[in-house]
């Protein structure tokens, strides 16, 4: 079935019919069309417009203006340019465990974009899948239930989770982790950490002591599939902050486009590791670029 912007694009090329072939301004017309597929899907506009300027290049070779087909052409350009800049291809999906045991995984990101559950999935995960002894821990002082919820769902992941309380502070929280870790041959510690709803100046200082602390060799950065154009500028505050490994995108069972995925991918450089399909243990999936491209655009 053809995509809704595919068959957008045919029709303006049914429009432009008649001439002996398409042009530059037909391509110009039909990238406006890509432009607002990507805008209607939340992507941020700075990262729509390097987009555009990126893909016009190769718009304007011979296989979209020497194309009996100009419209599918050059969707096809845009979904492979798409999955490309989200990473198809790359490699980089798994975990990356190369640390001395325990290897330590940092979960950064704002509240509510999924950071405890994908704790949990992670820890299902490797338990499960790679056969590890893994801990899990949480930092969020500011939620006694964060911590609740997290020992709950390490429960159910089949992992063993290290207590904490709120009048802890969190860099201690994560020392004694570790040093709990250490001892009893932890394959592998996860560290969930406090969000806000927005970012600010003391959640950034807290995350970077964690990272100073901890030194993990995974710090992923957890963001919501339904996050708007707001989603460039968290995902650069939490790249400036921190040298993130990998971006976890979630909640891509919503009916959101998920542009924030390209939105983050773009302004951190890292690569999407996981897609959160669902809000149960085991909605855990290893990105898939091609079929989000394909989602993005519509
Ligand atoms: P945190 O504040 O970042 O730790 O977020 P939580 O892990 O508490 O998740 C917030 C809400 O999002 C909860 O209701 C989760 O069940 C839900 N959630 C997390 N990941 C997913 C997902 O991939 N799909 C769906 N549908 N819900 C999710």
């Amino acid at each position: 079935m053809a995509s809704a912007l595919t068959e957008k694009l045919s029709r303006l090329v049914k429009e432009i019919r008649g001439q002996a072939r398409i042009t530059e301004a037909n391509v110009t017309d039909m990238l406006r069309e890509v432009r607002m597929a990507l805008l209607e899907a939340d992507v941020a506009l700075p990262v729509v417009r390097d987009f555009i300027a990126r893909v016009k290049g190769k718009a304007l070779g011979q296989e979209v203006l020497g194309s009996l087909s100009p419209g599918q052409a050059l969707v096809g350009i845009v979904n492979r340019e798409l999955a490309a800049t989200m990473g198809q291809g790359q490699p980089g999906a798994e975990l990356n465990l190369a640390a001395q045991p325990p290897a330590v995984v940092l979960m950064a990101g704002l509240q509510g974009t999924g950071k405890t559950t994908t704790t949990a999935k992670l820890a299902k995960l490797l338990t499960e899948r790679r056969k590890k002894k893994v801990l899990t821990v949480s930092a969020d002082v500011y939620r006694p239930a964060a911590i609740e919820q997290l020992k709950t769902v390490t429960k159910q992941a089949g992992a063993e989770w290290f207590p904490s309380t709120g009048e802890q502070k969190p860099v201690d929280i994560a020392r004694a982790a570790l040093d709990h870790a250490r001892r009893h041959y932890f394959d592998v510690l996860l560290v969930d950490t406090a969000g806000r709803l927005a970012v600010d100046e003391a959640l950034m200082q807290e995350i970077r002591e964690l990272h100073a602390a901890l030194n993990p060799v995974e710090t992923l950065f957890v963001v919501d599939a339904m996050q708007g154009q707001d989603a460039m500028n968290v995902a650069k505050a939490f790249g400036e902050a921190l040298p993130l490994t990998g971006i976890v995108l979630t909640k891509t069972d919503g009916d959101s486009r998920g542009g924030a995925a390209l939105s983050a991918r773009h302004v951190t450089g890292v690569p999407i590791k996981f897609a959160g399909t669902s809000e149960k243990i085991d909605g855990l999936e290893v990105f898939d670029a091609e079929r989000h491209a394909g989602r993005v655009l519509g």
